[in-house]
């Protein structure tokens, strides 16, 4: 595995600061490999080192924009993302759908995680490195708008190739065909239409034009299909959505996945099966339904995706792996630990004003869900 450091935010690259505008501390040297917390140093590894780059990357390298304040484009593979990553894939690892496709027999899950900034990303993939565990980086349509939809690529293609890592980046819940588009266009590993709350057919047509746009571009982009609405929210709910129903006749139906599968030629599938986006406050999400989930698994062909995962039981998460999901989304439980972080950081030293100091909690309580999730989502 490759050891070694991305200068991200160390002021290291002077040449390109013409669409900072998120006011990352140039003077912070980030350690993406180690832990955010500072009393375990069990396995640590060594901040100091930066001799032991392997991968022969170009740390010059840094500017794969395509967007017109960049002119000093340095790159020297290609501005198509998808090209760097399909070549780094097949350099290094395996691909997305080969990783689904092992969790899926392997009776695992794959943890996609919603970020919507670096530090968010930071407490993702440091707890994905030190469990080595494969992970998927999700950005909604909101949370790519806010980070740069081809800045995000970039991050996510430097970290895959400065530590030969399995990170993946999902363009997740796209509601239509221009911005799927746009997110191939821009290199993601796989896009979610979003036809959940369109008639069936609608929903049928514009997820196969999806398809028909990816695989025209790679055979190895992945394209999600939404059947079942379960809601659209990410916050903390006092009560489930008036318009989301769990009660067994509103569920995703094995027949209608079957043919929608057919038809689009979809490769994930994420049904309602009693999950709900967004998780309540006062008590646990309702129950899965297990059985449907079995069913649909087999009816549909391909491998399922479990939306909603914040605030399923434990021992529900188990019972669905088992059943046939073979990736879960987290968001709302790492929206709300990284909130509380930086609240409590700022009301415990109300003169800090270094975000490098005070989201430094945040960052670790990330980690500490995402560690949970992966243990639990990977049998480990
Ligand atoms: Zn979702």
């Amino acid at each position: 595995m490759v050891r070694s450091h991305l200068d991200i935010g160390t002021g290291t690259d002077k040449t390109n600061k013409t669409d900072r505008t998120d006011g990352t501390d140039k003077i912070q040297r980030t350690d993406w490999t180690d832990r955010t917390d500072e009393t375990d140093k069990t396995d640590r590894m060594d901040k100091t080192n930066k001799t032991d780059r392997t991968d022969g990357t170009d740390k010059t390298n840094k500017t794969n924009k395509t967007n017109k304040t960049n002119k000093t484009n340095k790159t020297n593979k290609t501005n198509n993302y998808g090209r760097c990553f399909e070549s780094v894939i097949i350099k290094c690892m395996k691909t997305l759908r080969e990783i689904i496709n092992e969790a899926d027999s392997e009776k695992t899950a794959i943890g996609h995680f919603n970020i919507s900034d670096t530090e968010m990303l930071k407490g993702v993939f440091v707890a994905a490195r030190n469990l080595n565990k494969p992970i998927i980086i999700g950005v909604s349509e909101g949370e790519r708008d806010f980070i740069g939809i081809h800045q995000i690529a970039a991050f996510i293609k430097s970290l895959r190739e400065e530590y030969n890592f399995p990170i993946f980046l999902n363009a997740d819940h796209t509601y239509s065909f221009e911005r799927v588009k746009e997110a191939i266009d821009a290199g993601y590993d796989a896009v979610i239409f979003d036809g959940a709350k369109l008639p069936f057919e609608e929903n049928l047509e514009i997820t196969k034009k999806c398809v028909e746009y990816a695989k025209s571009v790679s055979p190895n982009i992945l394209v999600e299909g939404e059947l079942g609405y379960i809601g659209k929210s990410s916050k903390l709910l006092d009560e489930i959505p008036e318009d989301v129903e769990i009660t067994d006749e509103h569920l995703t139906m094995a027949e209608e996945i079957e043919q929608f599968v057919k038809k689009t030629g979809i490769d994930l599938i994420a049904p309602a099966v009693g999950n709900l986006h967004g998780m309540l406050k006062h008590m646990k999400n309702p129950n899965l339904n297990i059985k449907r989930i079995k069913e649909l698994r087999e009816a549909s062909g391909v491998p399922m995706v479990l939306h909603g995962g914040s605030g399923v039981s434990d021992d529900d998460f188990v019972k669905a792996i088992d059943a046939g999901i073979s990736v879960i989304h987290i968001s709302t439980e790492i929206r709300a630990v990284y909130k509380n972080g930086i609240k409590t950081a700022l009301q415990e030293d109300t003169d800090e004003i270094a975000p490098y100091r005070y989201m430094k909690d945040a960052v670790h309580n990330v980690e500490k869900i995402v560690k949970q999730r992966l243990m639990l989502f990977n049998k480990t």
